[in-house]
Order: C-alpha cells, then structure tokens, then sequence
C-alpha cells in the first residue's frame, strides 16, 4: 500500500481537464469515445484536442483501445481518479494526500488532509472492474449488465455511500462525520478506532453485543438495513463504542429481500461474538419486533442526489443482494454499436455532453457554492 499518486494533479492544464472531462462524458452512452465525438464534446475553442489526447494517453489518464466494432479512447482509473480529485483540491476540500490506510472488498482508503491540515479519510470506490466489451460473454458467469460498467456502479456507489451516511449521521447515529463527495470518491471524518477484525477482547462483551444489536433495531426503526454488518464494517473507540462504516450497500427496510439481509445482519453479529469473544446470547431482535418511527429510506432518495430506482437496482445486483434482471441483451449490444448508429440521438447527446463538460470546467475554474455543487450532482 502506497502514496496516492497525484503528481499529475499538478501539471496538466485546462485543456486537458476539458478533454478528459469529455471522455467521461461520452462514455456514459459509449463503451469507447472515438476522437471525432471527444472533439466535438470538448468543443475547443482551438483546436488540437487530438495532440491533448496522445498526451493524456501517454499519463495513462485514458487508453486508446480497439473494440469490436470502432476504435476510440477510455478513462483510466487513474484518469477517473484525477477529476475528482481536482475537483475536490479545487473546492478546498482537501488540501494535501498521505497514505494508502485500507483495502476493503471494493475500495482503497487514504489518509488525506484538509486546508486545517486536519486528517481526514478519502474512500475510492472501485466498482465494476470489467468492462462494457467483456460484458456480454461474462453475463452467462456473472450476469452483469451493459450499464454495469465500473465509472457508472463506482459513481453511485459513492453517491450512495455519502448519502446515507449523511442521513444517519444527522440522526446521531454513530458513523463517521461526512465531509464531501466528488465522482467515485467519499471524504469523511477519519475514525480514532480499531476495526473490529483486529479487536480480540473486549471488556464488556454483553455490552458491546447489546449496543450492536439495538444499533441494527434502531436502523431498522428508521426504515434501513445495513446489509454487510460484520467486523470488517465495525469499529471500536478506545471507550469500546461500536463506529458502523461502509453504506453503498444498505437498503430500505420496504425492500422485498429486507428480512434476509436483517437476519443476515444479527447472525453475523452473534457469530462474531461466539467466535471471538466466546459470548453467546438468546437476546437477539427479529425483523418482526421492528416499528416503524422514520423515513430515512425514502428521505435518502428524496434529497437530490439524483440517484433513479433502475441506478440502486443496479448497484444492489453489483453487490450481490439481488437478482439479476433479464431481458438486457439489447442495451448491452447497442452500447457496442459505433456511436454514429447509436439512434438518431447523436446530435442531442454531442448537446447534453458539451453541456455537462461545460459545466465542470465552469464549476472548477470558479470557486465553487452549495447551489452549484447541486447542479452538477444531478448529472451523475
Ligand atoms: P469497502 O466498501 O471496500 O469494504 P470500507 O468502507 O469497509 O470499504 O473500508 C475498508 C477499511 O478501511 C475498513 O475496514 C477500515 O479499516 C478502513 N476505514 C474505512 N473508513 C474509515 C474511516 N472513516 N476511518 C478510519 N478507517 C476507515
Ligand atoms: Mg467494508
């Protein structure tokens, strides 16, 4: 585990921020953008947006690949990694990078420090790893879909991350302090903790079993389920209060599958404790004592973050808490198609693209304000 690497925060210019923004941009519909589209998405006012992109490919910010049907360029990791970055540095959210802290099932962790100089976390998520070519041939293992392409489940994931952490912690749950979130990318208060995996005795074990449990009740009165409950997702203060991390995954206590996953949730605590702390207790809540006293589900999807049902069916298949869907065999080959044949939409999108560029390299040449910050959260 290693430094961030952000030396290339530095160097590049305008231009290339335009043109790699219009990359992303166009792969919203695109499995690869062909120079002709970026060209016209970046829409610069001189030229030689063909020389920026030989450039930015030899960062390795984008890839220049040959698909099955046409030839175009792809955001890298890297290159994904970068933009928001930069947005985030630009809106003095964070001011400096450290090290590399965790590796959790579907994200990297850093320390990194804001203009107080005040440590805080940045979670990358890094979802979706396979890409759109390879999705047709892997549907028959794992079933994904076209859309389940890694820029598009990171973005909600962290989207959705950052938006449920919000709603619990103005709650008083006790989760980390959210601070910001750009793209695939979640800034929160840095836990002063042990992660559970590493915690072997515990003073008060009843204790810390009781706590856990009414903090699964308690979500549950709210209207929510973590989802992914165990010692990997826990953390414990010096004082031996339990700290709930890791939210892309929670749902609404509503959903059709929310008794599985709230069982699933109080097991692992009482295996947790048998295992490690040899506690074993016949107290444990059932889905069927919830009463309802909150909507944080439904304020979750009410609050502008801009995330649809089909996006959260997305992400929750991505994470393996629901069935596939069937019938996508369609979109998956018309997002291989060449971008001129995708339906008559081209100029519409070349608009709605350029738009969205426009509106990132406003939003970052300009000291950012709440209002706008919501403007450009709605196109995620
Ligand atoms: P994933 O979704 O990939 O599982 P997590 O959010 O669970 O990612 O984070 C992975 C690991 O990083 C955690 O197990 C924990 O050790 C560490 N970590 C995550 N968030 C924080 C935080 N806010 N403060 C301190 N450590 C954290
Ligand atoms: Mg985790």
């Amino acid at each position: 585990m290693g430094k961030l690497n952000v030396t290339v925060l530095r160097y590049l210019s305008k231009e290339d921020f335009r043109v790699l923004t219009a990359i992303e941009m166009g792969m919203k519909n695109h499995e690869l953008v062909p120079g002709p589209l970026a060209a016209a998405i970046a829409n610069l006012k001189t030229g030689g947006v063909h020389k920026l992109l030989k450039e930015l490919c030899k960062h390795k910010l984008l890839s220049y690949e040959r698909g099955k049907k046409y030839d175009g360029y792809r955001l890298t990791n890297t290159g994904y990694d970068y933009l928001a970055l930069k947005s985030l540095t630009l809106r003095g959210s964070v001011s400096s990078f450290g090290n590399q802290i965790g590796i959790g099932k579907e994200s990297n962790i850093y320390v990194v420090a804001d203009e107080e100089g005040t440590p805080i976390c940045l979670k990358l998520h890094r979802l979706g790893r396979t890409c759109f070519r390879n999705v047709k041939s892997k549907r028959d293992y794992h079933g994904r879909r076209h859309k389940a392409s890694w820029l598009y489940l990171s973005r909600i994931s962290a989207t959705r991350e950052f938006a449920y952490m919000s709603a619990l912690y103005d709650r008083g749950f006790p989760v980390p302090k959210p601070i910001d979130f750009n793209r695939h990318c979640v800034l929160m208060e840095l836990v002063n903790g042990w992660p559970m995996t590493q915690v072997h005795e515990v003073l008060d074990a009843p204790q810390v079993y009781d706590d856990l449990m009414n903090l699964i009740v308690r979500l549950g009165n709210s209207g929510v389920i973590h989802g992914d409950f165990n010692e990997f997702n826990l953390m414990l203060t010096d004082a031996g209060k339990p700290i709930l991390i890791d939210f892309p995954q929670m749902m609404s206590t509503s959903h059709e599958n929310a008794e599985f996953f709230f069982e699933r949730d109080v097991t692992c605590v009482r295996e947790m404790f048998r295992r490690k702390f040899g506690y074993e207790s016949e107290d444990y809540p059932k889905f069927s004592d919830l009463v309802r006293e909150d909507d944080l589900d439904a304020e979750v999807h009410c609050t502008g973050y801009g995330f649809t049902k089909e996006m959260e069916q997305d992400l929750l298949q991505e994470y393996g808490m629901v069935e596939q869907n069937e019938n996508e065999d369609e979109e998956a080959d018309e997002a291989q198609e060449p971008p001129e044949l995708v339906p008559a939409a081209a100029d519409a999108e070349i608009d709605e693209c350029r738009r969205q560029v426009e509106n990132e390299v406003f939003y970052s040449e300009n000291k950012r304000t709440q209002k706008s910050d919501e403007a450009v959260r709605r196109y995620i």
